[in-house]
């Protein structure tokens, strides 16, 4: 289960006056693990870049699914909340394929109820886009996000 860290909090005020244009990204086989995701263009610290989709589910719903995707090695559920999880193995978008990093380039936040990824710093053209999943459960999972990296998720 990905987790969201309540860390680099963004105000309403804030985001207001972020403009609406959302930086162009593309998916592609990525050095850390599988499909990766990279900005196409210069992206400013605290912009945001997507939004995470997928289907709506309850957290109870979640947890079969969950154990189903670990078993293939892949994490899909993102916690909303509490009570809600969004499952991007279902209706999910690109934001799906965005690898895990330690040290990661962007960070996860709710503004009005949507998961969205937030450049956590200023991110060239070129590079891939990665957040912490800040994942809980049983990690099962060896991190790569680098050569070494001792975490798992
Ligand atoms: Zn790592």
């Amino acid at each position: 289960m990905l987790n969201l860290m309540l860390r680099g909090r963004i105000t309403r005020w804030e985001m207001r006056l972020t403009e609406l244009y959302l930086p162009q990204i593309k998916r592609k086989r990525s050095k850390l693990h599988g499909w990766g995701v990279f900005a196409l263009e210069n992206i400013n610290k605290n912009k945001r870049v997507i939004t995470y989709e997928g289907e709506k589910i309850t957290s109870k719903a979640s947890e079969d699914r969950e154990d189903r995707y670990l078993r293939r090695g892949e994490i899909w559920c993102f916690r909303l909340n509490r009570r809600w999880v969004i499952d991007a193995n279902v209706g999910g978008n690109i934001a799906r394929f965005i690898n895990h990093s330690c040290k990661p380039n962007c960070y996860s936040n709710v503004i009005d109820g949507r998961i969205w990824i937030i450049a956590g710093k200023a991110v060239k053209p070129g590079e891939e886009l990665t957040y912490n999943y800040h994942t809980d459960g049983d990690k099962e999972i060896q991190c790569r996000c680098r050569p070494g990296c001792k975490n798992r998720l």
